[in-house]
């Protein structure tokens, strides 16, 4: 368990977040490979706080890929000394998706399914393997659960990338010469619900 974890969660995140220790689950932030995915901006972050983002090498992540929107990932400004990002995405657009509040995510839910529960099911529903493609797996009535973006019955066809549905809404790439301003500049943008 961590100290001082409201401050860096959401409401429902918290609690799924503590009892994803619970079940020994270690911080997203923490896989061996996250530099990867993030830069830890070590200078922001309160001092008795640094250990926090330790790398742990320990992590087993069940051949699950890095999950910036996982319950157990920090946000951007956790444990920040004065307000500045402490965790940034390598991909810009994706600054917005650490530490999403919602719960699982589907990469959680698929960790804890390979953990415990997949190898019962597919026996269940007869398949010697996984049929599901792109991070979806056999669910209890044997069908595919996908991730949002992918769609049935295998989840082999993909609309939009895993994150698509947490960026932020003007999110874009711009590939010509334009002006853009954000909403609310110069004060941070509140992503509407
Ligand atoms: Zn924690």
């Amino acid at each position: 368990m961590c100290q001082q974890e409201k401050d860096v969660l959401g409401q429902l995140g918290i609690v799924v977040h503590e009892i994803g220790h619970a079940l020994g689950f270690y911080h997203e932030q923490s896989r061996p490979e996250r530099d990867d995915h993030v830069y830890i901006n070590t200078d922001n972050i309160l001092g008795n706080y640094r250990s926090n983002f330790d790398i742990v090498h320990a992590i087993e992540n069940y051949s699950v890929a890095y999950d910036l929107s996982s319950v157990m990932h920090y946000r951007s400004k956790a444990f920040s000394a004065k307000g500045n990002t402490t965790i940034a995405t390598k991909n810009l657009r994706y600054q917005s998706v650490p530490g999403q509040r919602d719960g699982l995510s589907h990469r959680d839910i698929l960790a804890n399914m390979i953990y415990g529960c997949t190898d019962t099911w597919l026996k269940n529903c007869n398949r010697s393997s996984e049929i599901c493609q792109n991070e979806g797996f056999t669910g209890r009535d044997c069908k595919c659960v996908c991730r949002s973006g992918t769609s049935s019955p295998n989840c082999a066809k993909v609309t939009f990338d895993y994150y698509n549905n947490l960026l932020q809404e003007y999110t874009e790439v711009v590939t010509n010469g334009t002006v853009i301003t954000s909403p609310n500049y110069p004060s941070e943008y509140e992503r509407s619900k």
